[in-house]
């Protein structure tokens, strides 16, 4: 169903990402999945046809597009069945790289950007600590001013394209007499600077193609310029951040469950069982249906809230239900259908088994459900007006 709130742009849009899911990711993934990373190749193919830089300026490769092409992106991405493919992608575009683009100076954005639209510099944002991960607050990770340098000392944890990035927007405390949100402020460390390590590779239930790293600041030294955005207004860069980040996640928790339905369908339309095919299993085929019903409500409710996003509207509640109705409605749907392919889909290597893997983190990661529901909870005046 054509949503009317997409344009000729978004189609050939989503055309062009499901051709190259079709040519460059269906054939490799299961590679990528037991490598445990998406070759930098692949990122740079990307960034070739433009995927990389949809909403950047044309002056450094983007497209200028508008909210609705980052949820067309991650849909279609979902829809690849490999989240820790998707994933790999839409932190750098959507969930790291927005730090530069929203905070950098010109000087900042004329060194990284380029590369960054390009797929040769590829970001990671390190903000979750082992002791602070939905309390962003409360992080210890701090940068001390020491003649013309920041010096960083602490650890970061779960970051996502943590191993293999080249660039890393890092959160740390430059106050620490201050209350949590008003002492922290944002930097650039890139990949080669000394004191900063990869302490480790983590491994994940699901995402498995997407490499997730703990870091490590022991005096680690970058100069004044790497700050980026304002002293101290740190804290408020992240929640201003987490928006976009939050609706594409809504968008591809919504592509995944879509091609889980779809698979699971042609599955039951397939599979005989007493004398019939499932699909002729009222109970299968009225739960698909239904499930089919939430997801396209669930959908348009993105489109909107995209559209929204793009009139200037502040839509910090609807993002943040989606957040919490998309990231389980992924997991209710994956289960049902997981449940539909019967034992073939407890089998390792089947596109289902990966993707109810994968739909676990959608409830927890950038935003647990519990949180933000609580964020619609102090939202609820006028909630239907
Ligand atoms: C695969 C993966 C990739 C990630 N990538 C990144 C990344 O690139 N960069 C980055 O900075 N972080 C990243 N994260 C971190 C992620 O955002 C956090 O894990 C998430 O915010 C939850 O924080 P936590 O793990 O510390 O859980 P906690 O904050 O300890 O919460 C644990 C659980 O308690 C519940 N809970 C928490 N607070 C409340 C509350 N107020 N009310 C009710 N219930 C509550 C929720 O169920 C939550 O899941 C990633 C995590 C994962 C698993």
């Amino acid at each position: 169903m054509q949503s009317p709130y997409l344009s000729e742009e978004h189609s050939l849009l989503r055309d062009q990402v499901r051709r190259f899911i079709r040519e460059e990711v269906e054939p490799h993934g299961e590679t990528w999945e037991r490598d445990g990373h998406v070759p930098r190749e692949v990122l740079r193919k990307m960034g070739e046809l433009g995927l990389l830089g949809l909403r950047y300026p044309a002056e450094y490769g983007g497209s200028e597009m508008d909210y609705l092409g980052t949820v067309v992106l991650a849909e279609e991405l979902g829809r690849s069945s490999f989240g820790g493919f998707a994933i790999t992608v839409l932190v750098h575009t959507d969930m790291a790289s927005p730090h530069m683009a929203n905070a950098g100076t010109d000087e900042q954005q004329a060194k990284y950007m380029p590369g960054i639209v390009s797929g040769e510099t590829i970001s990671a944002v390190a903000i979750t600590e082992p002791n602070a991960g939905s309390d962003v607050a409360s992080i210890k990770t701090r940068a001390e001013s020491d003649g013309d340098d920041w010096v960083l000392n602490g650890q970061k944890i779960y970051i996502t394209n943590g191993v293999l990035a080249d660039v890393y927007f890092v959160a740390a405390k430059t106050d620490g007499s201050a209350k949590g949100s008003r002492g922290i402020s944002m930097f650039i460390v890139d990949k080669d600077t000394p004191g900063f390590t990869v302490a480790q590779e983590l491994d994940k239930m699901g995402w498995r193609s997407s490499d997730t790293a703990e870091l490590l600041f022991e005096d680690c030294r970058i100069p004044h310029g790497n700050m980026l955005g304002d002293l101290n207004r740190g804290f408020y860069a992240v929640m201003q951040n987490f928006q976009n980040e939050r609706l594409t996640l809504a968008a591809q928790a919504i592509g995944e469950a879509e091609k889980a339905i779809e698979m699971t369908v042609q599955y039951a339309l397939d599979r005989p069982a007493f004398g019939k095919s499932l699909w002729q299993q009222p109970v299968i085929r009225n739960t698909m249906s239904m499930l089919a019903a939430k997801v396209a409500s669930a959908r348009a409710f993105v489109y909107e809230t995209a559209w929204r996003a793009t009139q200037g509207e502040d839509v910090v509640r609807e993002v943040s239900m989606l957040k919490a109705l998309c990231g389980d409605l992924v997991n209710e749907v994956t289960y049902a259908c997981q449940q539909y392919h019967g034992g073939f889909g407890y089998m390792r290597g089947t596109a289902i088994e990966r993707m109810v893997r994968d739909a676990r983190v959608q409830a927890i990661g950038g935003g647990a459900t519990e949180v933000m529901l609580e964020e619609v909870a102090k939202r609820m005046d006028g909630v239907f007006d």
